[in-house]
């Protein structure tokens, strides 16, 4: 299951992406005498692994790790020599150019590569969304995940506060702040084991971090350029993503019509990327909004409001992690 965030901002879910449309797609160039940046060199490595042998696939597969050494360098030139006959064979993926280009041909994905360096060639088609995602989309997504992981950071501080003013038996008003707004969000007093609850969101908060951060610091590509069949759609995500085995779910997906100012749903998608997928019973899924408040509305998982959900729910609820990381919110703060 995927969920799907859309333009008005609201979320359902859906089926997988397509398969085709996400285009490969690199900021600089790769291999010998290239920029080889690490998030780059990763996207090559994935895609040439994903060429038959016979086609020029390295043999055996690449190791996806960032690194443009020998291997990977070899790697390309053999399939510049077996895909161009010999008439190419510089050994580099260039930003715009026939190597790439021929990459996405053979695995169908997007129309060209041609559109990489923002194009205006225009007739991509790759998509009922039309169009296809521009760099410059997912550079805003990059930048707003550089907000996401300073907002995380804070939320599991606030966290660890509320836990420590929890256990006070004399709390300050800044304490009683503090576990109001966990036992509003996340149903934390009303828990069975509260301490266990804060260690589950805690814990999921965590991976939130770490995904985010590896992503920041380039060692991994968080965001791929995808199309969705639902046009209003501006970015989607696989529960339970980020411990999967298979390559297209281990991103969130930036669509055509990304362009938002914050860094909310980087965060939403966050959530269910970093929660279990639907066979664990820990994804983390749409049970509540806290729109409007004071109650907030029962989604099509919740079978309560905002306001009255169980602790259960709480801890499964993608709304509840998000909205925490945004205690400056009106809307979102503790009624
Ligand atoms: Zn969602």
């Amino acid at each position: 299951m995927w969920c799907k965030y859309d333009l008005g901002g609201t979320c359902s879910n859906t089926e997988g992406p397509p398969d085709s449309g996400d285009a490969v797609r690199i900021r600089g160039s790769v291999g010998k005498g290239g920029q080889n940046n690490a998030t780059d060199v990763i996207t090559i490595q994935r895609a040439l692994n994903q060429i038959p042998g016979q086609q020029g696939g390295p043999s055996p597969n690449l190791s996806v790790d960032g690194k443009c050494g020998q291997l990977t360098i070899a790697a390309i030139g053999r399939f510049q020599n077996i895909q161009f006959n010999g008439t190419i064979w510089d050994c580099l993926v260039d930003t715009n150019k026939k190597t790439l280009a021929r990459l996405n041909d053979l695995l169908g994905r997007g129309s060209s590569a041609m559109m990489v360096a923002g194009s205006s060639s225009g007739s991509t088609g790759v998509g009922a969304s039309g169009g296809s995602t521009t760099p410059d989309q997912l550079d805003l997504a990059r930048s707003l995940a550089k907000d996401a992981e300073r907002r995380i950071n804070q939320a599991v501080q606030r966290l660890q506060s509320a836990e420590a003013a929890r256990l006070k038996s004399n709390r300050t008003a800044a304490d009683q702040q503090l576990v109001r707004e966990i036992d509003w969000h996340f149903k934390v007093s009303a828990a069975a084991d509260p301490a266990s609850q804060v260690r589950r969101i805690r814990e999921i908060y965590m991976f939130m971090l770490s995904a985010v951060r590896e992503s920041n610091a380039g060692h991994r590509e968080l965001f791929r350029a995808g199309v969705h069949s639902d046009p209003t759609a501006i970015a989607f995500a696989a529960y339970g993503g980020f411990f999967s085995t298979i390559e297209r779910d281990r991103f969130v997906f930036i669509t055509p019509i990304f362009r938002t100012a914050s860094s909310g749903v980087i965060i939403h998608e966050l959530a269910h990327f970093c929660g279990g997928n639907e066979t664990s019973g820990r994804d983390i899924v749409h049970r509540a909004s806290p729109k409007p408040p004071p109650r907030g509305t029962v989604q099509k998982e919740g079978v309560s409001d905002y306001a009255s959900q169980i602790p259960f729910h709480a801890l499964t609820n993608v709304y509840s992690y998000q909205v925490y990381c945004f205690p400056e919110i009106p809307e979102f703060a503790v009624p």
